[in-house]
């Protein structure tokens, strides 16, 4: 199985002083500032003013080390609320236009044909692509068997991230290989949570993850309901992405997903569902009243044709909510900064009198897309005591030029690329900088993954024509 190298790599350093970067704290005041800011082990210690006192207080009155971040934005690390690393290895082999096609035809026997092997290369794959991108933290959604194994990844990465083991025990078109008894679920979902959550210093958390509406049972919901409640686990699924989808949906239960979910006593403030492309005003009335999250996934609902979501109608009832890119098959990348170029662009044609701001679009990445997972209190904002999440990104490419420093959001949601980022942080650790990764050897995971994938795509019986 593949693995990290370098254990001493990216080691954690006592103090570490990010020098004269543009910060845009996305703190409730909105502060942006040409200031330093110190980190201390795994926190931010002091950003600003009060840099220079606890520097003093240091024993030798310096910095272990120096990041200069001139020329550069420096902002809590990104926030990527619904992904699948599984699929990272299916990257252009599923370009159906449908979501249910899509599932049935290739996304499930190829999530079928997974070994511990080539899920431990999908992950690593889909990990690497996303800190060299800017990403501090995932949500997750795992696949049916061998999710320990992207748990043991997400541990060597250095990566925070909530995951959790998808739950199928039923749905037309699902692969024997993936369906699953109530109980078998649940309970190998129980010991993921028995063995990750709370784990590699509070990093890693564990969602229990039903897939969807379809591809699940009464039962099994309801003891979804019971086990999150019992353990305080975030409930991680998909909600009304697709209008073919919601039509088997009312075939299957007479309701739509979000009403039945009210009816069953699902939703809750650790319900966090991605897409609600096609919910109308009361399901999300039942939504923000049970403080649930919705998270954005532009790109994806594109792709697959699903539709527009209009976060502004998600804003406007105090939803939690935040952005991700789903899995890298219907994107065809984990690229932050497309999902927020794209939402922002979206919002003024679903929202056209009062679209989403660039600032509101960054927000989804940062600090509400913390609070969309229950993080917020620890990451999200750039603020003394916060958990050290922090990403430096370049600001004179020259598609940011002239006027990348007049309006930085501006610069950040429409203008820059995830190449721009030169720093990734998580927890006070440098996962990335400059092109090296510190747990992660690029060439050699993508070397592991494109082996594991022709391999993958031989079990699955979906050998590509070369
Ligand atoms: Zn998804």
């Amino acid at each position: 199985m593949p693995g990290p190298i370098g254990s001493q790599g990216g080691a954690l350093l006592s103090t570490t002083l990010i020098r004269s970067g543009t910060l845009l704290c996305m703190d409730a005041a909105g502060t942006v500032a040409t200031v330093d800011l110190l980190v201390r082990d795994d926190r931010i210690a002091a950003v600003g003013d009060r840099v220079p006192a606890a520097l003093a207080q240091l024993p030798s009155g310096r910095p272990d080390r120096t990041i200069d971040a001139s020329g550069a934005f420096v902002l809590p690390g990104l926030i990527h609320g619904h992904v699948h690393l599984c699929q990272t290895m299916f990257r252009g082999l599923a370009e159906q236009a449908d979501l249910l096609h899509w599932l049935r035809e290739s996304i499930w026997p190829f999530e079928a044909a997974h070994t511990e092997a080539s899920l431990a290369a999908s992950a690593q794959l889909g990990v690497a692509e996303l800190v060299a991108g800017g990403v501090t933290c995932i949500n997750d959604m795992g696949t049916v068997h061998h999710t320990e194994v992207i748990g043991e990844v997400l541990e060597a990465s250095g990566l925070r991230a909530v995951f959790g083991k998808a739950l199928m025990d039923q749905g037309e078109g699902v692969p024997a290989g993936l369906l699953e008894s109530t109980d078998r679920a649940i309970a190998s979902a129980v010991a993921v949570v028995d063995r990750f959550h709370g784990g590699a210093s509070g990093r890693l958390s564990v969602s229990l993850a039903p897939r969807f509406i379809l591809s699940c049972s009464h039962a099994l919901w309801d003891e979804v309901r019971r086990v999150s409640t019992d353990r305080d686990l975030i409930v991680h699924t998909h909600l009304s992405e697709n209008a073919g989808e919601g039509e088997a949906v009312q075939a299957a239960v007479a309701d739509t997903a979000t009403r039945y979910f009210s009816n069953r006593d699902v939703l809750g403030p650790r319900f966090v569902a991605a897409h609600g492309v096609w919910l109308e005003d009361d399901e999300l009335n039942m939504l923000a009243d049970a403080d649930a999250v919705l998270v954005h996934c532009p790109s994806a609902n594109f792709k697959l044709g699903s539709g527009m979501a209009n976060v502004r109608a998600w804003k406007e009832r105090g939803l939690r909510c935040g952005v991700g890119a789903d899995g890298p098959p219907c994107n065809n990348r984990l690229d932050t900064f497309h999902e927020m170029s794209l939402a922002a662009k979206i919002s003024r044609i679903v929202s056209p009198v009062r679209p989403l701001t660039a600032r509101e679009v960054l927000e989804l990445a940062t600090c509400e897309g913390a609070r969309a997972l229950g993080l917020g209190d620890r990451v999200g904002t750039l603020e003394a005591g916060k958990q050290a999440d922090i990403v430096v990104i370049d600001a004179t490419a020259l598609h940011q030029a002239p006027n990348a420093a007049d309006d930085p959001y501006t610069t950040l949601v429409h203008a820059s690329r995830a190449t721009d980022v030169r720093v990734t942080m998580v927890a006070g650790r440098v996962l990335y900088e400059n092109g090296s990764m510190t747990t992660l050897d690029p060439d050699r995971v993508r070397r592991d993954a494109e082996r594991e994938a022709r391999a993958l795509r031989a079990r699955a019986g979906k050998v590509k024509a070369t």
